[in-house]
């Protein structure tokens, strides 16, 4: 493959391996952070920034808002449709992911959601499909998955800050509700 692909990602830890297997597939790899879903802000501060450490260290252009953090958008995009909620905040990050690389006349676009074992890894593939349609820039879908255990140990050799959830106040409070069971 070769073209330019615009890279949706995460966290610092689910974008190593992906950035490889793009860059080895012969893509050049842009990284975009757009996550209003991850909560709250210092969370989001600790994985954003983990995020730019690897694309530094990596050396892959980041581009689009890094101080934007529109989380009242992520809680109206959910409201009373919290069961469905996944859905939702998947389509709103692909949504600005495939906007931006359409603007930016990229061939491609995909998300390190791809390389996660904890998230719905078919319907991301179906809606990124979906939203892609037979317009100019395509969805690029790889199972990353095959880079989860090298992944989890480089991040942990780069010290990278690796999170405990998926990023929403739900996620997290299905997390630790053990925790509160037991105290
Ligand atoms: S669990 Fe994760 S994917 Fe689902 S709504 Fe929360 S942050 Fe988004």
């Amino acid at each position: 493959m070769s073209g330019r692909i615009l890279l949706h990602c995460c966290c610092g830890p689910c974008s190593i391996t992906t950035i490889d297997i793009l860059k080895d597939q012969g893509f050049e790899v842009l990284a975009f952070f757009y996550n209003p879903n991850i909560h709250p802000l210092q969370e989001y501060v600790r994985r954003r920034d983990g995020f730019l450490e690897v694309c530094g260290r990596m050396d892959v252009k980041v581009i689009g808002r890094l101080d934007e953090y529109d989380s009242k958008r992520w809680f109206r995009n959910v409201a009373f449709r919290e069961e469905n909620r996944c859905f939702h905040c998947y389509a709103d990050r692909l949504e600005r992911t495939l906007s931006l690389a359409r603007r930016g006349g990229f061939d491609y676009f995909t998300t390190t959601l791809l390389y996660s074992k904890f998230q719905k890894h078919l319907k991301i593939a179906e809606l990124g499909r979906d939203m892609a349609g037979s317009g100019k820039c395509e969805f690029y879908y790889h199972d990353f998955r095959e880079g989860w255990k090298e992944g989890i140990e480089r991040s942990k050799a780069m010290g990278l800050y690796r999170q405990q959830y998926c990023g929403c106040l739900f996620s997290e409070n299905e997390r630790y509700a053990g925790e509160l069971e037991r105290s």
